[in-house]
């Protein structure tokens, strides 16, 4: 008999939809299976006005046509004053702070934690959560986000009521704090579940699984697994999908990002059916997220069977042309329709 699960309305916490004719390209891979995703705010320019919120959450919806599904939206952190902020509170689900310069269109970030202080202080009184990327700026691309935890535990133990969320967790020692602050949580990505950096340069390098954090040892990639296949509560999904023109990729200066929003759902049906561990994919990719956000996504039921699904060797219209993750390869289950 075939063997079908249904996903009762897929979410995915971390989400980079670019803008323009990437856009366009884009969204509709998410959008026909996941009945919303959390947008990064850093496209060019970042998005820090109220006027640029509602237009570029105006401009996705047109990219997603027909499909349900209901962008979460972030503004990126700086020093706001109150008043803006308690204005934001309404529009976005988190304020995201990028350090400076870490990642794409990040050099506005915080260069100094302490001067945000004010901010922190705020979102916390408003119940804003702050999303992270905790990296530092160091030298040892490898330990960047080690090094970035004494920060994030500051400011757990000075905020112990602001919810944090850790973007795409990549390290063991990252999830020890995950586990020992309980103000804060994490959002973990198909590619840190599944990849080491043998598969980004163990070989030949691959630019296309070049992305921040940068994926890193075995036993990180295994830590990492294992708390999405236990849908540890602390921990939800989110691609963290971060596409790059093929052009931009395959140069001699790469971009980093991954774009894997063509292969996510079918792609993790097959990793948490391997582990026998379908029955917490439910919660991995969507009720811990409802519980750590307390929201209620539109009702979208996603049905997958299992059956052969190739994810697409690129991606393209005519304007823009992306490689996704996976490209080409096999997978054993696909995303047969939606309701
Ligand atoms: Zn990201």
């Amino acid at each position: 008999m075939m063997q079908t699960m249904t996903i009762k309305s897929p979410l995915d916490m971390h989400l980079h939809l670019r803008d323009g004719d990437m856009l366009r390209l884009v969204a509709p891979y998410s959008a026909e299976e996941f009945a919303g995703g959390v947008i990064m705010p850093n496209i060019a320019p970042p998005i820090t006005t109220m006027e640029a919120l509602h237009s570029y959450r105006k401009r996705i919806l047109q990219a997603c046509g027909e499909n349900l599904f209901l962008p979460y939206m972030t503004m990126f952190l700086k020093n706001y004053d109150d008043a803006f902020l308690e204005e934001a509170a309404a529009h976005v689900i988190a304020m995201k702070l990028y350090p400076a310069g870490v990642t794409t269109n990040s050099e506005e970030g915080a260069k100094n934690i302490d001067s945000l202080e004010p901010q922190l202080k705020a979102m916390e009184a408003l119940n804003i959560p702050l999303s992270i990327h905790a990296e530092t700026h160091s030298h040892n691309l490898f330990l960047r986000e080690q090094n970035f935890l004494p920060i994030l535990e500051y400011i757990a133990k000075k905020f112990p009521n602001l919810k944090i969320i850790f973007e795409h967790i990549s390290s063991k020692e990252g999830l020890k704090l995950v586990a020992d602050y309980e103000n804060i949580y994490a959002t973990i990505t198909l590619h840190h579940m599944t990849l080491t950096v043998d598969d980004l340069m163990g070989e030949k390098m691959n630019p296309h699984l070049f992305c921040k954090p940068v994926v890193k040892t075995e036993a990180d990639r295994d830590a990492v697994l294992e708390v999405a296949l236990n849908a540890n509560p602390k921990v939800m999904f989110g691609s963290d999908s971060a596409p790059h023109s093929k052009e931009a990729k395959e140069s001699a200066l790469a971009s980093a990002g991954i774009f894997s929003a063509p292969a996510l759902l079918p792609k993790l049906a097959e990793i948490f059916e391997k582990h026998g561990k379908l029955e917490n994919l439910q919660k991995f990719v969507s009720d811990n997220a409802r519980a750590i956000y307390g929201i209620c996504p539109p009702e979208k039921l996603v049905l997958l069977d299992k059956s052969e699904y190739r994810v697409p060797a690129t991606c393209k219209n005519q304007k823009a042309e992306v490689v996704p993750l996976f490209a080409g390869e096999r997978c054993s289950w696909r995303v047969l329709g939606v309701e």
